[in-house]
């Protein structure tokens, strides 16, 4: 796989440069409800270091390596959606950091920040983000999202089948010794982490981090019966509110987390509530996996192929219908629903495909 970067000003081959005509500026991406796309959510390997249970079966089938993206098809996918309108591009997976050289393509992106890309971010697991902390914010990232889900070391090990707390929680502190903001991220499940919620929160505050709460999605087989992990944030949040003054907050990050503020921890808290409450109204964003299949809802089966667009003769004029193929089938609404019991998930592809 050629994995090189060109960088953004001398690429290597010019015709990628995806829909920029001089002559006649692209138009913005808009969605059939008017919903204008400026993010994208870009998965840069379906691969993991770990194995979270509510994420992928132990036994994961990973994709072939000739199946992904190069580094620098990634970054031309990038620039056609740049040039389109996006203009805040996070970084997924699988984890993102396992991914050999990735650095490269954040660097190259990162040149483009504060001309036509505004923010460059990263969601990872934090196991590699030690050794790349310092990297990632000379290439011009600021913020990064890092999941997790427990403090005990023997409950983490046990969700996500490896025993890498203490990696994650270096990872995070080297994070902020970098200057990056973290948010935690964690997916409340039934059972597992329910009762820790609150010290996770209290901590992550203590360590001046805002904090996600988000409701398990049924994406992918993942052994277990999703109903058993599944825990409302509803319930939650009336738990929270017993020992907590929570008042709603008016901060808003244009995504689908509401945000609360907790004056005894002094720190923020949002929940990312695809069951009991939806947030599709005001969605701007499309993703694309590894593999380039570009997924304009995380909870539709709706799918658009990139990669063959952009691996054909005429790139340019078949990405721009593609994406254009993308924006006339993004639906209103996800459709997640809870399976019933013993029932198939409700989509077979795993969040690790899109990246969340
Ligand atoms: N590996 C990175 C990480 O864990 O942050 C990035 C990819 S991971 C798929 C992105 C986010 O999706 C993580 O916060 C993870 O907890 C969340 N996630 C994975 N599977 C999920 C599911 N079935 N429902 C809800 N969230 C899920
Ligand atoms: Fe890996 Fe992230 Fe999925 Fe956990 S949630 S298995 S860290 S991709």
């Amino acid at each position: 796989m050629n994995d090189a970067v060109p960088t953004p000003r001398a690429p290597r081959k010019p015709d990628l440069i995806l829909l920029r005509d001089p002559a006649a500026a692209p138009p913005p991406l808009v969605d059939g409800f008017q919903r204008r796309i400026t993010y994208l959510r870009l998965s840069v390997t379906d691969r993991c270091d770990l194995r979270c249970s509510y994420c992928m079966p132990e036994r994961m089938t990973f994709l072939p390596k000739k199946d992904v993206l190069t580094l620098e098809e990634l970054y031309d996918l990038a620039t056609g959606f740049i040039a389109r309108g996006v203009t805040k591009i996070r970084i997924t997976g699988g984890e993102p950091l396992v991914r050999r050289d990735i650095i490269d393509l954040f660097t190259a992106l990162g040149r483009r920040l504060g001309h036509d890309l505004a923010e460059l971010t990263l969601t990872t697991n934090g196991t590699q983000l030690a050794g790349h902390a310092e990297v990632l914010a000379k290439a011009g990232v600021r913020r990064v999202n890092v999941s997790l889900d427990t403090l005990d070391r023997a409950r983490f090990a046990a969700l996500t089948r490896r025993d890498s707390l203490p990696q994650v929680l270096e990872g995070i502190a080297a994070a902020k010794a970098a200057g990056l903001k973290v948010k935690l991220n964690a997916v409340a499940l039934k059972g597992v982490n329910e009762d820790e919620l609150p010290d996770l929160i209290a901590w992550g505050h203590a360590q001046g981090h805002d904090v996600t709460l988000i409701e398990v999605m049924p994406l992918g087989d993942v052994e277990e019966e999703r109903l058993d992990q599944y825990l409302p944030l509803d319930t939650v949040r009336a738990r929270l509110a017993e020992r907590w003054t929570l008042t709603e907050s008016a901060y808003k990050t244009g995504g689908p987390a509401r945000y609360v503020d907790i004056a005894e921890t002094g720190g923020r808290l949002g929940f990312i509530t695809p069951h009991t409450g939806n947030f599709c109204e005001g969605c701007n964003r499309l993703r694309v996996t590894a593999t380039g299949q570009l997924y304009p809802c995380l909870g539709g089966g709706e799918q658009v192929d990139l990669r063959a667009a952009l691996r054909s003769d005429d790139p340019k004029t078949n990405l721009a219908a593609a994406l254009g193929e993308a924006l006339r089938i993004k639906p209103e609404k996800h459709n997640f629903r809870m399976d019933t019991r013993g029932a198939a998930p409700a989509l077979a592809r795993h969040m690790s495909m899109t990246g969340g």
